[in-house]
């Protein structure tokens, strides 16, 4: 009859006077929940179901209707800086659009956990651009879609001098596959794109030390990459990205 989730609040819209219907991220997927009296009595979930606050819920199963109605829900994390931080809030506001519109199906414990270490660690940390290179390419990871950096993605083939990177393709071509709009990444940038694998914290992305112009160069291609196989048109980024840009 009653369960209890770790859960991440996506989204909340009402669905009648006095109720909300609430979308959660779980390490299980997505989950629907009703918070009853949720409009009419505040005080009963005070600000718990602003985007993105970390929750233990509990479920109960409902008498009637396929919602799981939402008993209680404990606070774990919310984020403070998010409402003092302006930058910061408009990075919260992207890391919220993107989870609400593509985050569906089982995300696993570790992910998930690891998605949650990550806004803790947005949190405590000066905001940098290269978070939402850290953010998008750990999500494409996540969904299963990072770009494949090892062979050419078409023959297989490894590419011996001359790397090229095609975004539709999803990733290295060689020099006989290169479709049109193929780019040529130089050594150091498909370095880098490798080592991405391996960074899993904000601190050790900051550490790295890369020349500003492949920076530049791989955090926008990243960007392209994530847009197009995300197949999403982002309101909050260009928001997001004016401000990185008006903070330096
Ligand atoms: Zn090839």
């Amino acid at each position: 009859m009653f369960s209890v989730h770790h859960a991440l609040v996506l989204d909340k819209r009402k669905t009648n006077e006095i109720d909300f219907l609430v979308d959660l991220l779980t390490p299980q997927g997505r989950l629907r929940v009703l918070a009853k009296g949720a409009q009419k009595s505040r005080r009963r979930f005070l600000n718990l179901l602003e985007d993105l606050t970390y929750l233990r819920v509990h479920l109960r199963k409902p008498f009637k209707g396929i919602y799981p109605i939402l008993e209680s829900a404990d606070l774990l994390f919310i984020s403070e800086q998010c409402r003092v931080d302006l930058l910061k809030f408009y990075f919260f506001s992207y890391v919220a659009e993107i989870l609400q519109e593509t985050a569906y199906g089982p995300l696993g414990l570790r992910d998930f956990y690891f998605l949650v270490r990550v806004l803790k660690e947005i949190d405590e940390r000066p905001l940098k651009l290269v978070y939402k290179t850290f953010f998008e390419y750990h999500w494409l990871r996540i969904q299963g879609l990072k770009p494949y950096l090892e062979s050419c993605v078409i023959c297989g083939t490894q590419p011996k001098r001359i790397f090229y990177f095609h975004v539709p393709a999803g990733g290295v071509v060689c020099i006989n596959c290169a479709p049109e709009g193929a780019r040529i990444l130089e050594r150091e940038q498909i370095d880098l794109l490798r080592k991405l694998v391996r960074i899993d914290s904000l601190k050790s992305m900051e550490e790295l030390n890369i020349e500003p112009l492949i920076k530049e160069e791989v955090t926008n291609l990243i960007e392209e990459f994530f847009l197009y196989h995300l197949d999403i048109e982002s309101k909050a980024l260009p928001i997001l990205k004016e401000q990185l840009c008006s903070y330096g």
